[in-house]
């Protein structure tokens, strides 16, 4: 044993679904990465990549994994036959990711019982993900009660939202009895995204307004002011803002009533309509950014019309967040979209030139897991990308706290 422990398993758990990975804060480095899948059917998969001193072979292992702590289990052993098992005194905190914190959690917190409750508590504004975040707690907790557990949640960066931004326009009392308000999530990726954009300006976070635009399959914007968000394109819930794999984004909430009343629709088909069958999907039956280009590229006029809807919204965001913060230095893009696809950022910064704002055609074109500026010297904006990395962050959160709590202790 090396003395003060500095490993973190970080743990995002879904509903049938667990990602994580094992992190050695000394140095940032990844010892080993996993994915367990459909946990509950006969068909489950482990699929876990060891990676420290130079990595190893990926491992799979197919059959049935019934629950969660089955799941926790096997991924322990795998662990555990790289040497980096779960019992290892090198090992500092487990961090969870938490998908809604409401207004209550600001910060990266220890789990206690009266946590674990206030995230039961939230479990009505995010029915999908709290309670699959809370299994995974509750597993992770009995395997080593002992070890801190740490909470990061994706709502936590939107918190200095003014009301402005975070209150919707409705009656007061009912928001307030239905704690009904904009809270925004992926804010872990804001968060660290907005950090290493500062980083590679060569300024302190407190000295850039950046607009970070994680456009993944799932989509969001945010307007980052001296590091703090001052805005955020997702709500209530994930399906406000941008266009989305699956999910339609900014709607005229008539849309609902109308759908109900006139097509007879009840709240949860309406429900799965705006969240499972909209966004590029509704659109042109693909969600993939890959297929809809290559589409597009072919005079498929579905993608083609997918692909404008798509960037129209974005170019609105853009400006938005524009005015909003008033002076911007950046605007990055980052996850699967912002990071791989050029014909994206091109089209999304074309014509901003008033604003600013260009992108070089070759630097857009590199193909890079660093992060890159790319627009031209004389712009006025930096657009960059910044590949996101929202595991390190959740380790870097979780292990910050329990390193302040063990001195504040000494
Ligand atoms: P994420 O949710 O961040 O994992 O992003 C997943 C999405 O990234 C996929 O659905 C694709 O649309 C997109 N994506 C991944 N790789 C590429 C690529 N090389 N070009 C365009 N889009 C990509």
């Amino acid at each position: 044993m090396t003395g003060t422990p500095t490993r973190v398993l970080v743990l995002n758990s879904g509903s049938s679904s667990v990602k994580y990975q094992l992190l050695d804060m000394a140095d940032g480095n990844r010892l080993a990465v996993g994915l367990v899948e459909r946990i509950g059917e006969e068909t489950s998969r482990l699929a876990h990549t060891p990676l420290q001193g130079g990595g190893g072979e990926k491992r799979e292992k197919n059959g049935p994994i019934p629950d969660h702590a089955a799941a926790l289990k096997a991924v322990a052993e795998e662990l555990a036959s790289d040497g980096v098992g779960l019992d290892s005194p090198e090992l500092a905190a487990i961090g969870h990711r938490v998908v809604h914190g409401g207004l209550r959690f600001t910060a990266p917190t220890v789990i206690d019982d009266e946590v674990l409750a206030e995230i039961e508590r939230l479990v009505p504004v995010a029915p999908l993900h709290n309670p699959a975040n809370l299994t995974g707690i509750r597993t992770a907790m009995s395997l080593r009660p002992d070890l801190p557990q740490v909470a990061v949640f994706d709502t936590a960066f939107h918190t200095t939202m003014p009301e402005s931004a975070a209150r919707y326009a409705i009656d007061v009392a009912t928001a307030d009895e239905y704690r009904i308000r904009r809270y925004g999530f992926h804010g872990t990726s804001h968060a660290y995204v907005s950090r290493e954009t500062a980083k590679l300006l060569g300024k302190a976070p407190e000295e850039v307004n950046v607009i970070v635009l994680h456009l993944g399959n799932g989509a969001s914007a945010s307007a980052v002011a001296g590091g703090r968000c001052v805005d955020t394109s997702m709500g209530l819930t994930p399906l406000e803002g941008l266009v989305m794999g699956t999910r339609s984004g900014d709607i005229d909430p008539a849309v609902t009533f109308h759908l109900k009343r006139v097509a007879g629709m009840s709240a949860d088909e309406i429900d799965a309509l705006l969240n499972k069958k909209s966004g590029l999907v509704g659109l042109c039956g693909d969600n993939d950014m890959r297929e809809i280009r290559r589409r597009v590229d072919e005079g498929d006029p579905a993608a083609a019309l997918a692909f404008d809807i798509y960037i129209h919204r974005l170019k609105k965001y853009i400006g938005a967040y524009y005015a909003v913060l008033g002076r911007v230095d950046a605007v990055v893009f980052t996850a699967g979209v912002g990071e791989n696809a050029a014909p994206v950022r091109e089209a999304a910064i074309a014509g901003l030139e008033e604003l600013g704002l260009a992108v070089d055609a070759d630097l857009n074109a590199v193909r890079s897991d660093e992060a890159r500026i790319i627009s031209p010297d004389y712009a006025r904006v930096a657009v960059a990308v910044v590949p996101t990395d929202e595991e390190l962050e959740i380790a870097r959160q979780s292990f910050a706290l329990v390193q302040s709590s063990a001195s504040s202790n000494e």
